[in-house]
């Protein structure tokens, strides 16, 4: 999950790397009233948006009074930011710039640790500074077990080419990232720029941050972060009750059990589709291994809550959890939805148990449901009812 700026600066606060004060606002009079709590001076107002180079699409800009924090940000407020489009803004006290450093740690999945990359040169666009002049960025591999310590951020901003009298306060600072990117199982934290300010301090000014969600469960805080706006709302009550579900743009919906069945199950939906108006999948939707009746019931209110979805085909394969247990999933999911189940069903089941799964199915002899022998032919019928 990535973060919002105004997110990884609070995170930076919580573990002692130095940054300005920031306050997010989403109209311009929330802007002018953060600019009057950040002392009435000049501040900064930043677009936020889960992307890179707002500064250059013009989403970045100084004010100089509250007044003018309120203008900018009526500015900045709506503005398309590479397909972002900006709800919010932080309003953050103005920093006197006097250098412009790089720094971020990283996931090395090639390399099975971690990356720490540093430079003097920060505030352009890093990308570039490594194809145009990668030996001004300096790489360090970092081990996982024992992370940046003295030693290692002193490595670090030595590569960098640090000029000695900021030596110590580079790495100190560099250290205290490190404790962020450890403490909060992230996968990214980025800063761009780590500024020297006029009168000598080092500071995150930009930050970026994308923590790892299978470490959630270590991070009940972490469910704050989550951007209920951007996400899809189905996506949201999918993740609760622990499916995958990816939203897709046709008219069948699919649930499978595991992520292999799922995908080929989409190919042979659309597929089958091409003969039938040109149907596609409606989405992605793995129950994973236990489709016992609850994660059946919750699964099938998701689908069914689309509005795009005109057929369902459920698509399992009995293994560790038999096809007895998933048709009783089944039926009892049915009983559990009612009313809201409402559009037709195609199952087909194979593996364990599948003479026993059947027959329950055809013994609930539910209106809707229609029992397909294979995936093929339950994607065919799946894709005629949709188009019906
Ligand atoms: P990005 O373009 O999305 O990476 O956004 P940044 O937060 O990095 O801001 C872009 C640029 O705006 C920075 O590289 C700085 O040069 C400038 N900037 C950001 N904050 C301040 C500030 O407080 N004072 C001044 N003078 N410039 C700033
Ligand atoms: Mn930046």
């Amino acid at each position: 999950m990535d973060l919002f700026e105004y997110q990884a600066r609070d995170i930076f606060e919580k573990h002692g790397v130095p940054v300005l004060g920031g306050v997010v606002a989403t109209t311009p009079e929330e802007a002018r009233a953060a600019a009057e709590q950040l002392g009435g001076g000049t501040v900064v107002v930043k677009a936020q948006v889960k992307t890179g180079g707002r500064g250059k699409a013009g989403g970045v800009k100084l004010a100089h009074s509250p007044e003018e924090a309120a203008e900018k940000a009526s500015e900045i407020l709506g503005m398309d930011i590479k397909g972002h489009t900006v709800h919010r803004v932080m309003i953050a006290e103005g920093a006197k710039i006097a250098e412009e450093y790089y720094f971020s740690v990283l996931l090395d999945r090639a390399d099975r640790s971690y990356l720490a990359m540093c430079s003097v040169e920060g505030g352009m666009e890093i990308e570039q500074l490594a194809v145009e002049r990668p030996e001004a960025l300096a790489k360090i591999a970092v081990d996982p077990t024992m992370g940046i310590d003295a030693e290692k951020a002193a490595e670090i901003v030595e590569a960098a080419g640090f000029p000695d009298d900021l030596k110590d306060q580079v790495a100190d600072v560099i250290q205290k990232l490190w404790t962020v990117y450890a403490a909060e199982d992230a996968t990214l934290v980025e800063v761009n720029p780590l500024v020297k300010t006029e009168d000598g301090a080092i500071v995150a000014l930009d930050g970026k941050v994308s923590l790892d969600e299978n470490a959630s469960f270590r991070h009940a805080e972490h469910e704050a972060l989550v951007d209920r706006d951007e996400t899809d709302p189905l996506e949201i009550k999918a993740k609760e009750n622990d499916l995958n579900y990816v939203k897709l743009d046709g008219e069948v919906g699919i649930i499978g059990n595991g992520a292999g069945l799922v995908m080929s199950t989409l190919d042979v939906v659309a597929y089958a589709g091409e003969k039938h108006g040109g149907v596609k999948p409606a989405n992605f939707l793995d129950i994973g291994g236990g489709a016992s009746a609850a994660v059946m019931a919750a699964g099938l209110d998701v689908i069914l809550s689309d509005p795009q979805v005109k057929s369902v085909f459920v698509n399992v394969f009995g293994g560790i959890t038999a096809c007895d247990a998933v048709a009783n999933g089944i039926v009892q999911a049915l009983e559990i939805l009612g009313e809201k189940e409402n559009k037709p069903l195609v199952v087909r089941l194979d593996g364990n148990n599948v003479e026993e799964g059947r027959r329950i199915l055809e013994h609930a002899n539910h209106p809707l449901v229609t029992l397909a022998e294979t995936m093929d032919g339950g994607a065919d019928k799946a894709a005629e009812l949709a188009n019906a």
